[in-house]
C-alpha cells in the first residue's frame, strides 16, 4: 500500500505530525499509518495518531512504538463529548461516514484541525461541504494533485483552512537538546525519569538522600486501587486512568514477572451491614456505567470474600479486580534502571544522590540548577520538580507560583509473617493489609504518624490478634496532599501573569517554559505515578495528552490560584 502524495507532502520533514482520525477501526488505521510512516524516507520525525471509539466508560488508552515517536491515543466515550474534550491541534483530520452524517461531530473534529496549514479529508457530501464551508474551510483543488495512490486511504476530498482556526493553545514540545533534570527520586520523580528516557531524553535525577525512595516512597509495600463514587467524580475517573497506566508501566518494566508488584485484586471489606449497602450502591452504578460483564467491580459476600482472601473476614465487600500492591522502593529502582535488570533506555538516566537542589534560575532559555551552596549542578531546557513540599519554594525562586501542600503524617506496620494471616489479595477498609512479601506483612496506614493502631485490622479480620505490635517496627513518613485531594501535574504558572485576567481559562495562563511539577500525590502515590509521569513527559515531548482536557485541568498546578481569584472576585 502506498502513502497518498498529499499526505507525504504534508508531513514531510516536520518534527511532529498529528492525525486525528474518525474511524471505527482506529487500531487498524494506526497500524496502517505506522507502516506508511516507517516506509517513507521523507517522513515526519514523530507521528501521533488520535482516535476515538464509542464505548463506555470514558477513558484514554495509549499505545507507543519507536521510542514514543509513533503513538496512538485512543479516547473512549460518546464521540461528540469525547472529541470536544480533546485538547489538541491536529495537522490533519481524517473523517469517515460517521462524522459525514453527524454535523455536530464533524464540527468538533474540524475545530481540532487548528495547527497552521491543517487539512481535513473525508467524504464530500452536500452536508460535509456545508458544515466545513461554514467553519471557514475551503475545498482543496484536487486537480493539482496527481492521485494514483489515493485509494490507500478512503478519502474523497480535502479541505484547507481559509483563515487560521483559533483553538486553545496546546502543549508545545520543549525545543533544544533533549536533556532534563528531575528533582526527587521518589515515585513521582522515578516514573517521570523513566518516561523521559524512553522518549530518548538524557535525564539527571537529583536526590538529597544517600538512597532513592527514602521518604514517603520508602514503604516496603503499598496498595493501588481505583476510587469509586456514585457520580463518577474527577477523582474516580482519574484514578481509573491511573491504575490502567500503572498496570501498563509495571508490565513494560517487568515488575509483575519479578514480583515487584502483583495484580492480586483488592477487597474493600465492609465494616457493617449499612456499609455493605453503601458498597452495593457503588457496584450498581459502576455496572450501569461500565457494564456488568466487565468484571471490574463486584459485590461479594463474606464467604466468597474469605475464600478470595484465604482467611476469615468479618464481612463481605467490594471486589476490585484491577487492584493490587507494589513495592515502591524496588519499583523506583526499576524505573531508574538501577536494579541491574537494565531496560534499553535505562542508560539515559543518571541518579545523583546526596545532592540537595537549592535554587533554580532561568538563563538563556534554560534552567540553571544549583545546590544549597550555590554551586551549579546543571544547565538544561527542562526541569521537573518531583520533590513534594520543597517544589513550592523552588517554583517560587524560579518566578512561578504554587499553592502550599497539606502535610499528612502517617505510618505503616511491618509485621512478621507469623503475626498475621498471609492474605492472598489486598484488603482495605479502615486500614489495609497486603499479601506477605520479602518475609514480612505490611499493614497500614494511619493518619497521625503515631504507632500503628491494630483496631483497623480487627475490623477486617475475624481472628485478629489483640493489640498486636509489629515485630519489625513501624515506618513513619509524610504524604503531601492538596485541598481537593487531586494531585498536581503540569507546567508551573508564571507568578506575574496571574494578576491579569481573572477568568482566564487554565490553558491560557502563562507558564514558565520548561519548568514542570509533579506533587501532591497524597495517599495514592502508586496510582498517580505512572499516569502523571506520562502526562508530563508527553507535554515535554509535544505529544497529545494521555488524558482528556477535563482531567488535565483537574490536576493543573494553576487551578487553586484560579479558583481563589474567581472566589475573591465574586465576593
Ligand atoms: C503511611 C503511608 C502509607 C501510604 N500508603 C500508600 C499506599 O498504600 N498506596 C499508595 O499508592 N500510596 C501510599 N502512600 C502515599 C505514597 O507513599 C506517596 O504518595 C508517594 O510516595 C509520594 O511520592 P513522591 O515521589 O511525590 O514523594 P517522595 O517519595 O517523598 O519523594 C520526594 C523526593 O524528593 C526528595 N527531595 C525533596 N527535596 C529535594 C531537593 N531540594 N533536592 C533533592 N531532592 C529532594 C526527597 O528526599 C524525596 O526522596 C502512603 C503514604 C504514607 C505516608
Amino acid at each position: 500500500m502506498k502513502l497518498p502524495g498529499w499526505l507525504a507532502q504534508h508531513w514531510a520533514g516536520r518534527d511532529r505530525y498529528l492525525i486525528l482520525i474518525d474511524s471505527l477501526d482506529p487500531y487498524g488505521q494506526f497500524e496502517f499509518l505506522k507502516s506508511l510512516w516507517a516506509a517513507d524516507p521523507q517522513r515526519c520525525r514523530d507521528l501521533h495518531i488520535v482516535g476515538f471509539i464509542d464505548t463506555a466508560p470514558d477513558s484514554v488508552q495509549r499505545v507507543d512504538t519507536h521510542e514514543c515517536r509513533v503513538t496512538l491515543t485512543l479516547h473512549r466515550g460518546s464521540p461528540v463529548v469525547t472529541v470536544r474534550r480533546m485538547r489538541l491541534a491536529a495537522d490533519v483530520v481524517l473523517f469517515g461516514d460517521r462524522a459525514a452524517t453527524d454535523p455536530r461531530l464533524l464540527e468538533w473534529l474540524a475545530r481540532k484541525a487548528s495547527a497552521p496549514g491543517a487539512q481535513l479529508a473525508g467524504p464530500s457530501t452536500e452536508q460535509t461541504r456545508k458544515v466545513l464551508g461554514r467553519l471557514g474551510f475551503l475545498p482543496e483543488d484536487q486537480s493539482t494533485h496527481a492521485q494514483p495512490d489515493s485509494s490507500a486511504l478512503p478519502i474523497e476530498a480535502r479541505w484547507q483552512q481559509s483563515s487560521r482556526v483559533v483553538g486553545l493553545p496546546t502543549a508545545q514540545a520543549v525545543a533544544g537538546t533533549r536533556c532534563a533534570v528531575v528533582i526527587g527520586a521518589g515515585l513521582a520523580g522515578s516514573a517521570v525519569a523513566a518516561e523521559l528516557a524512553q522518549r530518548g531524553w538524557e535525564v539527571q535525577v537529583f536526590e538529597r538522600h544517600g538512597a532513592i525512595a527514602a521518604e514517603a516512597s520508602g514503604n516496603p509495600a503499598a496498595a493501588f486501587r481505583p476510587h469509586l463514587s456514585l457520580d463518577d467524580c474527577l477523582l474516580s475517573r482519574l484514578s481509573r486512568a491511573g491504575v490502567a497506566a500503572l498496570d501498563q508501566s509495571l508490565e513494560r518494566h517487568g515488575a509483575y514477572v519479578d514480583k515487584i508488584a502483583e495484580r492480586t485484586g483488592l477487597i474493600e471489606v465492609a465494616d457493617s451491614p449499612d456499609d455493605l449497602r453503601r458498597l452495593a450502591a457503588l457496584v450498581e452504578v459502576s455496572h450501569s456505567r461500565a457494564g456488568k460483564r466487565s468484571g471490574e467491580v463486584e459485590l461479594i459476600d463474606r464467604q466468597l470474600a474469605s475464600n478470595k482472601a484465604g482467611t476469615e473476614l468479618r464481612f463481605g465487600g467490594l471486589w476490585l479486580r484491577d487492584a493490587g500492591w507494589a513495592c515502591p522502593p524496588t519499583l523506583c529502582a526499576r524505573w531508574l534502571g538501577e536494579d541491574r535488570k537494565g531496560l534499553p533506555w535505562a542508560s539515559r538516566i543518571r541518579v545523583r544522590r546526596d545532592v540537595e537542589v537549592g535554587d533554580l534560575e532561568a538563563e538563556g532559555g534554560r534552567w540553571v540548577v544549583r545546590d544549597s551552596e550555590g554551586n551549579q549542578l546543571a544547565h538544561v531546557p527542562v526541569v521537573v520538580l518531583a520533590n513534594t513540599q520543597t517544589a513550592v519554594s523552588l517554583a517560587e525562586r524560579a518566578g512561578g507560583v504554587m499553592n502550599a501542600l497539606l502535610a499528612v503524617p502517617g505510618s505503616i506496620g511491618r509485621f512478621a509473617i507469623d503475626q498475621l494471616p498471609g492474605v492472598q489479595c489486598a484488603l482495605s477498609g479502615a486500614g489495609y493489609l497486603l499479601p506477605p512479601t520479602a518475609g514480612e506483612v505490611i499493614a497500614g496506614a494511619d493518619y497521625d504518624g503515631g504507632p500503628l493502631n491494630s483496631k483497623a485490622l480487627a475490623k477486617l479480620l475475624m481472628d485478629c490478634p489483640d493489640a498486636i505490635v509489629p515485630k519489625f517496627g513501624s515506618r513513619s513518613s509524610i504524604r503531601y496532599a492538596t485541598r481537593d485531594h487531586l494531585p498536581v501535574a503540569g507546567e508551573v504558572p508564571v507568578a506575574v501573569s496571574l494578576g491579569c485576567d481573572v477568568d482566564a481559562r487554565l490553558p491560557k495562563i502563562a507558564r514558565l517554559p520548561g519548568l514542570f511539577v509533579l506533587t501532591g500525590y497524597g495517599s495514592r502515590g502508586l496510582v498517580w505515578s505512572a499516569l502523571l509521569a506520562q502526562l508530563v513527559a508527553a507535554r515535554i515531548n509535544g505529544e497529545p495528552d494521555p488524558l482528556d482536557a477535563t482531567l488535565v485541568d483537574a490536576v493543573d498546578p494553576a487551578r487553586f490560584w484560579r479558583r481563589d481569584r474567581l472566589k475573591r472576585t465574586i465576593e
